[in-house]
């Protein structure tokens, strides 16, 4: 759980802190008729730094994980505007022409900073590559593509499982590369839309960008006695990957003068919330009551007790998931499905006026990590 400081318009608005992180991994809301206390793996409260959730969240291992094969995602949901894009990238997202401040840099650079410094420690040869898509209204659109983004179909491959047609896939040796592909795929959306639209736009869209791991193990040392020559020698590679997901915003969407198009990004970011969720035979009964009232708060509380379940579960007790209802969860189906682990960051506003909101999430959130904790 993170959650952010009251930002300058909720404090000159006199908005109450109701969100407050106990130090113990709990966070308590306390407001008129809410007190409630919640606990968590682990808990960022507003001060802590960029820094700080990098290495309290488990992300440094995953990278490992990665590294040694696995496929690792992390998930930030939340409510727009609670830090999700903040938390994964810094400042560097919101239009700022100037680079962030390092200390200020997110999970994702933070990431890429250090596979590329296992990539030396390890002496093994790590071929790096990279892949920036959005999802909105169920289109995928590859954002790295030169010109203006279109719209990519997804096929299915008996080799390559789901994977989207003419993506663009990038190899980066450095760290000043793949910041520049961060960038760059960040700038289709910003010329495509006015910073008011953006808003909504980035808010209703999910964003993923994977980095796909190749690793040739090569021994520094000389072949042992009766060897064959001094030469490296190499071993069979893995894959992993890791993959970074801004989740669309959780929170409901107004009825009430939502156009015609509104809705169908509503309907269509709940699809995709709604297909990650579903399928667990604990979590039916919601997933059911969801769909008949499906708003994406509460499905989206479906979603990491789905993703985190799957991971709990012992290896060969299949279970079925419904990739083919959404463009995300057939994208992330080899994270979900196979020996994938997640991370999954809530992220909440402490003020007052998104109480509910922040509840919401955070029921969500312990559902999930209830789920996980189970050996
Ligand atoms: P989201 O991606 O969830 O819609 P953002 O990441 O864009 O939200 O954050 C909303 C605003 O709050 C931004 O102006 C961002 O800079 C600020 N913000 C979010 N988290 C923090 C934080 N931990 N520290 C300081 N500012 C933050
Ligand atoms: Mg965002």
């Amino acid at each position: 759980i993170r959650v952010r400081p009251l930002t300058c318009t909720e404090t000159r608005r006199g908005d109450q802190r109701v969100v407050h992180s106990l130090g113990d991994g709990t966070v308590h809301v306390s407001a008129a008729r809410h007190d409630a206390t919640f606990g968590f793996s682990a808990v960022f409260d507003a001060g802590a730094s960029q820094e700080t959730v990098f290495e309290g969240s488990g992300m440094r291992q995953l990278v490992e994980l990665a590294v040694d094969g696995f496929s690792c995602t992390v998930f930030a949901f939340g409510q727009t505007g609670s830090g999700k894009t903040y938390t994964l990238m810094g400042p560097l997202a919101q239009g700022e022409t100037q680079p962030a401040p390092p200390g200020l840099l997110g999970l994702m650079q933070r990431s890429f900073a250090c596979l590329l410094e296992q990539s030396q420690s390890r002496g093994s040869d790590l071929v790096l590559s990279t892949s920036y898509l959005e999802i909105y209204n169920e289109q995928v659109r590859d954002l790295l593509s030169p010109g203006p983004p279109c719209a990519l179909p997804l096929r299915w491959s008996k080799t390559r499982g789901f994977y989207v047609e003419n993506q663009v896939s990038v190899d980066f040796e450095s760290l000043d590369a793949i910041a520049n592909l961060l960038q760059q795929g960040a700038e289709p959306r910003r010329r495509q839309t006015s910073a008011h639209a953006l808003n909504r736009h980035s808010s209703r869209s999910h964003a993923l960008l994977t980095v796909h791991i190749r690793s040739r193990a090569v021994s520094t040392h000389p072949a042992p006695m009766g060897g064959q020559s001094g030469g490296p020698s190499t071993y069979p590679s893995k894959q992993g990957t890791l993959c970074f997901v801004d989740l669309a915003g959780s929170e409901r969407v107004k009825e009430t003068g939502s156009s015609g198009e509104l809705s169908v990004e509503a309907n269509n970011i709940n699809r995709s919330l709604l297909a990650l969720g579903k399928s667990p035979p604990t979590m039916g009964a919601e997933a059911a009551s969801s769909q008949q009232n499906p708003d994406a708060a509460s499905v989206a509380h479906l979603l990491a007790g789905h993703c985190i379940s799957l991971l709990a579960k012992p290896r060969g007790k299949r279970m079925h998931i419904p990739y083919r209802d959404s463009k995300l969860t057939r994208l992330l189906a080899r994270s979900l499905g196979g020996s994938g682990i997640t991370l999954m960051i809530a992220c909440i506003s402490p003020s007052s006026r998104c109480l509910s909101e922040t509840l919401s999430t955070l029921h969500y959130a312990s559902r999930a990590r209830r789920v996980t904790t189970r050996p």
